[in-house]
Order: structure tokens, then sequence, then C-alpha cells
């Protein structure tokens, strides 16, 4: 059994985690069901008293008709069969769920969007949503802060940020603008726009820095503004009809013969959505680059090696995209080194953007800033834990701010409902030219200005239509955890820790059980993620490893025809491929294990690991004294013995 201790007692109890969520065990019941109340109530309330003169449509005896208490029954009915099958649904709040990147929903963010839904806003713009539009607004600022990006709107050079369903549509928003910044210098040398202080050629206009080319749009946008209103019109049209946008990537390149597609250059961790975003947008998989990874985390000599060649071969590249918190394994890219790649680059007359795929660690940023919004040194934040931040992920977030743009998924680590995904750019002005209507004369130079802009949101998102309550939820939150290590970040702290509990109880399992397995964490955490890679003893083939974690996992997976109770703890797997791992890793990996690389199958030729996600917040229970990271090692050792036929052999 797991020791007494399963961890250290001085260790103070954080209380102020303890109203947070609705809890493993609906501890907060109370509080949800009174705001609830509260706040339905006081919406009706909101409806009477809109015209307390117009008398109550519905007739105060309908509900004695037999159609009425027909429908009623039946909709009761649907109701109790779908929350009947709801029961089915995965367990993500309790602390023996490690699987997904999925936890409980902080309360502040699952009363807000309740609180909102029956209002129903429709954050496309401020017609449909007068208020949670500007939420909206707000939150992007909230997340830039956190970034490190200005986040005055007062200031020309202020950030912009907006949420999307999720992580894949922001990421797919920082390719359209990417794009559209890259492409609108070399639109106005086709259309000869006159004064201007121009590239000399197309490779130089396709190839301008995100502050030169936003520099050369307000150039543009001042010399319009200046033209009397015939020529202003002329010239807006001239100068569209030469656009990515207006042409079509076909249209434009053909256009422009000097220039080749771009690529888009992502490490081999990089998310499937990458792969969506480039079909999306009419790039082609063919050019999404994947580099190697160093460890899974992006190896920046073969970036440089990639960038020589594409300025050798005068490839132009739209994007590098560094991960901040991988899906599998939760590792962070040297984003410091991605930028000193580009500034290398830039000398040799290539330039790209560089945007941070932060979908999943993105808040862990909060660890990194005072309450006052500056940085934290790495001394002061490792004060709080065993290993982390090591000095590259340090080095990391100190240099998000200057990036060009970040994915951020409030509903990852942020807690928060689907779908709640974030786009953030550095610089707000390149953003009028996702504008779906020119608005080129037009300058944000006022906080006011700033905000009546992107209050015709559905102008510059890829969407249309969306959900003002998942705005509400996400600042609401924010308000009532601060994006600081002293408010929010006692949060990630808390799933940073238990990450490096997991990963010491990994390490002791690993010896409790060599006799009988071989269990290894592949890559050292960055952050809390931890995979385990098992292997049997005297086995060597890879095919039989994969089978013996499959069986595994088979305890540890969802299955629709078992009751959920007959699950001890959810997790869930993952890959390693020779191909991603390089071969120096691949040799290390499986040489640990005792396997032989040459009993990869092709078509099998991956290796299955277990993937846990230390998100939840109470893995660690101080109330009762229990470790479920314990418990979760004793189930799987005595799951590994059972498997391997040596239950009573135990040392
Ligand atoms: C989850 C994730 C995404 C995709 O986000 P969705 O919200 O699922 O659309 C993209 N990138 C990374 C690194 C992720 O972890």
């Amino acid at each position: 059994m797991s020791a007494a201790q399963p961890f250290p007692t001085e260790e103070p109890r954080d209380h102020a985690l303890d109203a947070c969520f609705l809890g493993p065990y609906g501890e907060n019941d109370t509080l949800l069901e009174k705001l609830l109340v509260e706040f339905l109530r006081d919406h009706v309330y909101w409806r009477r008293n809109f015209h307390p003169e117009d008398p109550p449509a519905i007739a105060t005896t309908a509900a004695h008709h037999p159609d009425y208490l027909a429908f009623e029954s039946r909709m009761r009915r649907e109701l109790h069969q779908l929350s009947a099958a709801l029961k089915k649904s995965v367990p993500f709040h309790s602390p023996r769920y490690i699987g997904h990147m999925a936890s409980d929903l902080l309360l502040p963010g699952l009363a807000a969007q309740m609180l909102t839904l029956p209002y129903n806003p429709n954050n496309v713009s401020e017609d449909a949503a007068p208020v949670t539009v500007d939420l909206e607004v707000q939150v992007g600022l909230q997340l830039a802060r956190m970034l490190g990006y200005p986040h005055d709107p007062a200031q020309p050079a202020c950030a912009f940020g907006h949420l999307t369903s999720g992580g894949t549509l922001a990421n797919y928003q920082a390719l359209r603008l990417a794009l559209a910044l890259k492409a609108f210098p070399v639109a106005l040398r086709a259309a000869g726009v006159p004064e201007l202080p121009l590239p000399t050629d197309a490779w130089a206009a396709f190839n301008l820095s995100t502050v030169d080319g936003i520099a050369l749009l307000e150039a543009w946008q001042r010399w319009l503004a200046a033209q009397p209103p015939a020529q202003r019109a002329h010239w807006l049209q001239r100068v569209e009809q030469e656009r990515i946008e207006q042409r079509g990537l076909a249209g434009f390149f053909a256009a422009h013969p000097q220039l080749r597609v771009p690529l888009v250059l992502a490490p081999v961790t990089a998310h499937y959505s990458w792969s969506k975003g480039l079909k999306l947008l009419g790039l082609g998989r063919d050019q999404l680059e994947l580099l190697p990874t160093d460890g899974m985390r992006l190896d920046p000599a073969a970036l440089r090696d990639t960038l020589e060649r594409c300025a050798r071969e005068r490839q132009s590249v739209l994007m590098c995209v560094a991960v901040l918190g991988g899906t599998e394994y939760g590792t962070i890219d040297p984003l410091d080194a991605v930028l000193a790649a580009r500034q290398a680059s830039r000398r040799r007359g290539l330039d790209f953007a560089v945007h941070v795929d932060a979908a999943w660690g993105g808040y862990l940023a909060t660890l990194f800033r005072h309450e006052d919004g500056t940085l934290r040194t790495r001394d002061d934040v490792a004060a709080d834990y065993t290993q982390f931040p090591t000095p590259a992920v340090h080095a990391a977030f100190a240099a998000l701010g200057d990036t060009d743009s970040v994915t951020v998924d409030p509903h990852k680590l942020g807690y928060l409902p689907y779908g709640s995904g974030a786009f953030i750019c550095r610089d707000h002005r390149a953003m009028a030219l996702l504008a779906e209507r020119a608005d080129y004369v037009f300058h944000a130079a006022t906080p006011a200005g700033y905000l009546a802009r992107y209050r015709s949101l559905g102008q510059f998102i890829p969407e249309g239509s969306k959900s003002g309550a998942a705005a509400a939820a996400v600042y609401v939150t924010h308000k009532v955890l601060p994006l600081d290590h002293a408010h929010f970040g006692r949060l990630p702290r808390a799933t940073v820790r238990a990450a490096e509990g997991f990963h010491a109880r990994a390490q002791r399992f690993a010896l409790e059980l060599a006799d009988c397995v071989h269990a290894l964490v592949p890559f050292a955490p960055d952050s809390n993620l931890v995979c385990l890679a098992l292997n049997p003893h005297g086995n060597t083939s890879v095919a039989t490893a994969n089978a013996f974690v499959r069986a595994l996992h088979d305890e540890l997976r969802c299955d629709p025809q078992q009751p959920l109770q007959t699950r001890e703890f959810f997790g869930s797997v993952t890959s390693l491929r020779p191909e991603m791992l390089g071969p120096a890793q691949t040799a290390r990996i499986l040489g640990a294990l005792g396997l032989d690389p040459a009993s990869f199958v092709p078509g099998d030729d991956r290796l299955l690991i277990l993937r846990h996600t230390l998100m939840n917040p109470y893995l660690i229970d101080r109330e009762n004294g229990i470790s479920y990271i314990d418990r979760y090692f004793d189930f799987l050792g005595r799951r590994v013995r059972a498997l391997r036929g040596t239950a009573g052999s135990r040392p």
C-alpha cells in the first residue's frame, strides 16, 4: 500500500480553492443552486419589467389544458431520458479522471454561462449582444496581459483577442491573419499606389516583418484618408483587386510568379488542427513542414537549417508555430530560440510570423506573472516546486510577449465550458485586413474607438453567430480569478505540483515492479502531462508491448456497455512513433524498455504508452489524507501483476 504520508503535512491547504468548483462529491451544490435560482429569478423580473403594462400572453389557466400537460409530460420524459443517458458521461470532475484535457468547471464560469444563457446574446455584433461583445473584447485584453502583450487600448499598438469555438479555429485565425499581412504589401505594389515607401520587389514585399507590415498598412490608411473621396474609392478598389483575399491563392501566385506558396513550419508534435488549417485555407498539407524535435521539444538547430534552406531556395515561409504545452506530452517548445532563429533569418531576407499554439499551456503563463503584470523570475517561480520550471521553460514563457499571436483554450486549463478557444494577436492593427468590409479609413486611436471597432466582431472572426454566454463565462472567471500567480495561478500550481508528485511516484512504481515490467516516463514533464511506457519483463517485441498497454488501457477507458462504477480510474493513451522521435530518442526509449527496434512491424510502427493529464485540483485530498496518485499507481500495479499472472508473487 501507499506510504502513510502521501504528501508533506506542513503544506498548508489552499482554502481559496474550496469554493472554485462544484467539487468531486458535489460539495458546493447549495452554492451553485442558490446562484442559479437567484439569477433565474432575476432574469424573470427583467422580462416582466420590460413593459409591465403588457399582460401575460400565456393564460394563467394554460397549465391545465390537456395539450399543455401532454407537452409537459413529453418534455419531461425526454429530459429524463437525456439525464439518464448522460449518467454514462465521462466523470471529468473526479480525481480518478486523469485521461484527456478535461476536468471540473470553475463555478464563476459555469454560473455566468447559465445566468447568461436565457438572455441568449449573439456575439456576432453589438446589435445582438450589447453587453457580452464588450466582455469578449475585454477577455482578449485580459489574456493579452497574461501573455505579456500590450493591453492598453489607448495605445495604437494594443493587442486584440477574441474567442473561438476552440483552439482549432484560433489556430486557423492565426493562419488567416498572417497570410493577410504577408500578402498585403505585395498587393499595394501590384496596385501601384504612389507615394508610399513600398518594398523594391515582390519577394521583399512578401518578407516584411510584422512591425514593418503594420507600419506600411498604417501609412496606406493615412494616405488613403488624405485623398479626395473619388480618388479614395478608386485606390481602395484597385488595392482590393490585388489582394490575396480577392484573387484567391491561384490568382495571386499566378500574378506573382517570383513568389512560391509559403510554408508553415511546426514541430512534429503539432496538433492536427494545423493540418486542418492548411487544408481549410487552401494552402494544402504539402505546405506544412514538420520539424524534428529533441525530447518532443522543437529542435532549434533543425529550424535554423530549414530557414537557411528556405532563404537559399527563395521559398517563402508564412509562419513558424511553437507549441506551448504539447497535446501529448505537455512539452514546451523553446520560443526564445524560435524568435532568435527568425531574427537570423530576417537578415537573410526571409521573414515570417511566429505563432504560439498554447491551447493547452496558455494558462500556465499565470504562474509567471506578478499581480502587477510583470514577469516573475525563475527562482521566484521555482520556490513552489521541485523541478519546475526548467530554465528552458522559464525562458519560453518570458519570450511569449515577443511573438505575433497566440492560441489559448479557456475550455482546457481555464476550466471553462466548451466551446471557448481564444486567439490573441500582439498588434490589433493587422486585424483591419481580416475585416469583411474594408474599413480602412477608420482609425482606432482612442479606447472608445478600439471598443467601437470590435463591437462588430463578426467582421473579423471566422465564425458568424456565436455564444455571448461563453464570453460572459470567461470574463467573469478572469475577474474572480485574475490571471496572475496569486489568483488564477493557484490552480495550475496545484496541477504542476501534482504532476511532479506523479512523476516521482511513477519512478518508484518502476522500481517496485522491476521484477515484472520495465516502466519508464519517456520525457521529463515540462508541465502537467505525464506519460508512462510499459513493457513486460523479458519481452522484446513492440507488438507484444502494445498489446499489453492496450489491455491495461481497456480498463482505463470509457466503455458505454459497462456501468461507470466498474472503472477505478480513467487514463488515456498515445503513441511514440520513430519518425517523430528521431533515431537517438527511439534507441534510448526502446533500450530502456528492453524492446528490439527491429520488431517494429511496418504499419504498426508505434509504441503505445499511457498518457495522464493531471489537471484535477483534488488529486491530493488533504481533507481526508488521500492521494489519488498513490491510489492510481496501486491500482496500476495490481493490474500489471494480474495481466502478467504474477499476482501472488509480490515481494
Ligand atoms: C487541444 C489543442 C488544440 C485544438 O484545440 P480544440 O479546442 O480542441 O479545437 C490545438 N493545439 C493544441 C496544442 C491543443 O492542445
